[in-house]
């Protein structure tokens, strides 16, 4: 990575590496004299719809426009289970560096450029407050625990130096705290009364801004170690496979692109349903893909709310929430505000939304699913999908969700949570946490006994295997007829095929139909005891619900080996 320690050294780069810049604002002096700003980029990755970016450069003499690198989320861990950090996987690393690089082409073309600095974000942030001349200090409000805790350090500093803090909602349709106080201080836990009690976004008819003509200039960096935007290489990343990496770019150019072609198709975007779209369409996915763009805020959603209502004035009917694709846009901001009112969101205990289950503890059972070993293409081949691009349409993380918590395994919905918010590159604190608490009916969502059929499911939309085929290329020469199913396959078949089942591919990790009812069953107590006990379950009481559940199934399948085995009771 290039570092340039003084601002002698910071000029001739960027002399150096272009010509044009050779003028730029960022080597004027005297911004001891003027009022600076300091922009702090986190997320929010975009010019358009910022007000933070709006307000650092109103009536500013110089901008700072900031982002930085925190190690712990940016550099190499040889020990984490995929290419990646500790807390990233290498998809979503580079589409964060891809949506910066976007942003600092944008910054330079409005006069500015982005000030790349690497540590401990607050630490850093502080320093710098320290050493420019700054006045204000602004950056889009976050409502993620680890901004929220960040955020406190830097406004402390800031406010006992003076330095006023500006820091809007604009990552999300509504502020989830005024809809909170609405609801009498607890987030609403349904869609439809979140709905009722957030109603149209105050700004939904008043034009948001979505370009700026200019920026003011840098003002001096004085010592401050800053960098250009790094590369993946740069980061420490050698060796990695170049077809592991997701075919989606980050950047707010990307994003716009992208919007602009999901809605110049009005009739698709009126008529958009979201639970009739095909899961297993990857050549053109079914939803826009806009998801990590909205992760980094390379989007804004209100904007992105705004073309949308556009489109529906245009046409005679639409789709409505919360099918729509509004309403996919409310239910982000519905999981945004159940996660700031409830404390642990993110975690079965001390989560007073979440029904206390004795889930299964498995590592094997879990690396299986994890690594798309589990015998089931349909879940593989998803599993694969979420490796190698990041993302999966809605109905296939519902599809792998169910089979690892309620529907098969009976595993922890955190550990699920954590594959997920490692690989995807939309991984979304709130968003994913929720959908997680959903689909493992620990909360938002209870009928345990409707579960997707890890064969049956996807053949309804994808009956030749298609996907199956693209992403799990040792099953392409599998007949339709097996292809869910290939344990089922003739020996003849398999070998035919040149997938030998057990062999080239696993057998199945469980029985569907047993496994299934094993959880159906074992939801069924634990819901009980939740009611029961009116949700104060102990760790206590789950050991001792776990061990009769354990008992039970020995008991069974004791009985069950009687039953197949009669003079065995001799
Ligand atoms: P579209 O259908 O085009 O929808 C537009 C936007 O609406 C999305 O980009 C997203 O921001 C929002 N949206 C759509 N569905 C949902 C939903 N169910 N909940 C909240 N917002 C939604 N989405 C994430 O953005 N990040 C995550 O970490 C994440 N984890 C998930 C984990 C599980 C187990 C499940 C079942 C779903 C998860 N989702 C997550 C929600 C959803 O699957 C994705 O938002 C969606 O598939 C993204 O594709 P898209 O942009 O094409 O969606």
């Amino acid at each position: 990575m290039r570092h340039f320690k003084n601002h002698t050294h910071y000029t001739y780069f960027l002399m150096r590496i272009s010509p044009s810049l050779s003028m730029s604002p960022i080597m004027s002096s005297g911004s001891a004299t003027g009022s600076g700003s300091l922009m702090w980029f986190r997320k929010g990755l975009r010019i358009h719809d910022n007000p933070a970016l709006e307000y650092a450069s109103k009536g500013s003499t110089f901008v700072y426009p900031v982002f930085v690198i925190d190690p712990h989320y940016m550099e190499p861990d040889p020990t984490a289970f995929s290419p990646g950090s500790t807390l990233a996987g290498l998809n979503r690393i580079r589409f964060l560096l891809e949506s910066l690089v976007d942003l600092d082409l944008s910054l330079k073309k409005l006069g500015s450029r982005l000030l790349v600095l690497k540590g401990e974000p607050s630490e850093v942030v502080i320093r710098c407050l320290k050493q420019w001349n700054v006045k204000k200090l602004c950056f889009e409000y976050d409502t993620d625990p680890y901004y929220q805790a960040l955020d406190m350090k830097v406004k402390n500093y800031a406010s006992s130096a003076g330095i006023e803090v500006f820091s809007p909602v604009s990552h999300t349709l509504f502020n989830p705290a005024d809809i909170i106080q609405k609801n009498g201080g607890k987030p609403p836990l349904s869609y439809q009364s979140f709905l009722k009690l957030a109603g149209q976004p105050s700004w939904a008819s008043s034009p948001l801004s979505v370009s700026l003509s200019s920026l003011p200039p840098v003002g001096d960096i004085g010592s401050c170690e800053i960098s250009e935007v790094p590369t993946v290489r740069e980061l420490g990343y050698e060796d990695y496979e170049q077809d592991e990496l997701t075919p989606f770019r980050g950047g707010e150019s990307e994003a716009l692109k992208r919007l602009k072609e999901s809605i110049s198709n009005k009739e698709w975007v009126a008529n958009f349903e979201k639970p009739k779209g095909d899961p297993s369409a990857y050549v053109k996915p079914a939803t826009t893909v806009l998801s990590p763009y909205l992760k980094f805020g390379c989007l804004s959603s209100r904007h992105f709310y705004q073309c949308l209502t556009d489109v529906y004035k245009n046409v005679k009917k639409h789709t409505v929430p919360p099918v729509s694709l509004v309403g996919q846009l409310l239910w982000r901001d519905f999981f945004y505000t159940a996660a700031f009112g409830t404390p642990n969101f993110d975690q079965m205990k001390s989560n007073r939304i979440c029904k206390q289950i004795p889930w299964n503890n498995d590592d094997e059972l879990l690396a299986a699913w994890r690594e798309a070993r589990t015998g089931f293409p349909w879940i593989d081949a998803i599993m694969v999908q979420l490796r190698k691009w990041g993302w999966m349409h809605h109905l296939a993380r519902h599809c792998v969700a169910c089979f690892l918590t309620r529907g098969d395994l009976f595993i922890h919905w955190e550990k699920g949570r954590d594959v997920f918010e490692r690989l995807l590159i939309d991984s979304d604190w709130a968003i994913n946490n929720g959908n997680w608490l959903w689909l493992s009916c620990s909360s938002f969502f209870y009928q345990y006994h409707r579960i997707y059929s890890p064969i049956s499911f996807g053949k309804k939309y994808d009956p030749n295997g298609n996907y199956i085929r693209h992403f799990l290329p040792i099953l392409k020469d599998m007949p339709k007829e097996y292809i869910y199913e290939p344990w089922t396959a003739p020996l003849s078949i398999q070998k035919k095929s040149k997938c030998v089942i057990g062999i080239d591919y696993p057998k199945p990790v469980v029985s569907h139909d047993s496994a299934s009812k094993e959880c159906k069953r074992k939801l069924a107590e634990a819901y009980a005891l939740n009611q029961k006990l009116n949700g104060q379950v102990s760790e206590d009481d789950l050991k001792t619900l776990r061990r009769k559940l354990e008992g039970d199934e020995n008991q069974e399948s004791g009985s069950k080996r009687q039953r197949q085995n009669p003079t065995d009771l001799s």
